[in-house]
């Protein structure tokens, strides 16, 4: 019978197949100087290169590699949550699978836990490799949520962080399937502290975040965690009915005392009646995020489907792993 692991590191990993070997062979070296039983829990997010292969590689010459095989992508924050799911350590780390989050400062966040932290965060106090427009976004996105959510989301820290078996248990019960892990670990309280640290290069391969998958992160982050669209559409509503309120009044003072009224033809009424049309359809359209994420949590689907889970209890079938040929990244 194995140990029970102390510590689990999650990994979600889409297409990694180039870094894999890498990443276990730096969480090996940081992680056997605890002395203590760890699990490495990579979550292949319905790859279509070689990544499944590569994961039961590690997991033959190794069995404390667990690997989950998704049966298409599911996307980032779905794989982190079934590795927050089957991980069984007393803390889990969230770790990105491409070697951006350097595996060593997970021996920080330990010390930090034992202190009795229950989420220790990472910081990232510069960031390698990525372009100005990366970073000025990501700085925009992170600032931009911490002040328009409810929950204070620490600024510039990713999904790398440690957590209590406490909190991941509090974080089962959140079910939502449009997730910010980032937002949720916050929204759950408990003692909570960061550590500093330095966002390297990407070990091999390309970002998976274009930026319209950015933009997708960033509105349900936005939507997850706050009204504030739908507030923004009733204060702009407000506004134009005022203005338009001190324009009527201007009308009929020009009526009443200067003679003739003064209006401009018809490109004034078309271009006000564009303008709010385009605001109807601005906020119609924020309504409707909200409105489909509602329909996606009603249809209450399964937020992901697994092929294989190895090594959780031994019960699992080992099936021969999928090459997936032209599934499409989600996120
Ligand atoms: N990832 C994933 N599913 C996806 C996209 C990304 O599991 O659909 C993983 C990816 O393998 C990596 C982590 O999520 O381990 C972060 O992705 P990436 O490095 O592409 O994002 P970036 O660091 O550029 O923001
Ligand atoms: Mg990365």
């Amino acid at each position: 019978m194995e140990q029970r692991p102390r510590y689990s590191i999650v990994a979600p990993c889409f297409n990694e197949e180039a870094g894999l070997p890498e990443l276990y062979r730096r969480v090996c070296e940081v992680m056997d100087q605890t002395d203590e039983p760890w699990e490495l829990v990579l979550v292949d997010d319905g790859s279509h290169d070689r990544t499944a292969l590569v994961m039961r590689e590690l997991r033959e010459q190794d069995p404390r590699v667990k690997v989950i095989n998704f049966t298409r992508n599911f996307g980032h924050q779905i794989a982190v949550t079934a590795g927050l799911d089957y991980g069984r350590g007393d803390a889990v780390v969230i770790i990105d699978a491409d070697l951006q989050d350097p595996p060593e400062v997970i021996l920080q966040m330990i010390e930090l836990w034992k202190q009795g932290y229950e989420v220790v965060y990472a910081v990232r106090k510069a960031r390698k490799g990525e372009s100005w427009f990366k970073e000025f976004t990501a700085k925009l996105f992170y600032r931009i949520i911490y002040r328009i959510t409810d929950v204070d989301i620490p600024l510039d820290t990713g999904d790398f962080r440690l957590m209590d078996r406490k909190v991941v248990e509090a974080m089962k019960l959140m079910k939502e399937r449009h997730r910010f892990i980032r937002g949720m670990t916050s929204w759950v309280g408990y003692r909570q502290t960061g550590v500093e640290y330095v966002r390297e290069e990407r070990f091999a391969g390309e970002t998976h975040y274009p930026f319209r998958k950015m933009l997708k992160f960033a509105m349900d982050a936005i939507t997850g965690f706050s009204y504030a669209p739908l507030q923004f559409a009733t204060w702009l509503g407000f506004a134009i009915a005022g203005l338009s309120a001190v324009g009527a009044l201007l009308v009929i003072y020009a009526r009443l005392f200067m003679g003739s009224a003064p209006f401009y033809g018809q490109a004034t009424t078309l271009v006000t009646v564009l303008f709010l049309g385009g605001v109807q359809l601005i906020t119609l359209g924020t309504i409707g995020e909200y409105l489909g994420r509602i329909y996606d949590e009603v249809k209450g689907r399964p937020l992901y489907l697994v092929r294989d889970a190895l090594g959780f209890d031994g019960t699992q079938p080992e099936s021969e792993p999928e090459l997936h040929h032209e599934s499409v990244a989600v996120k």
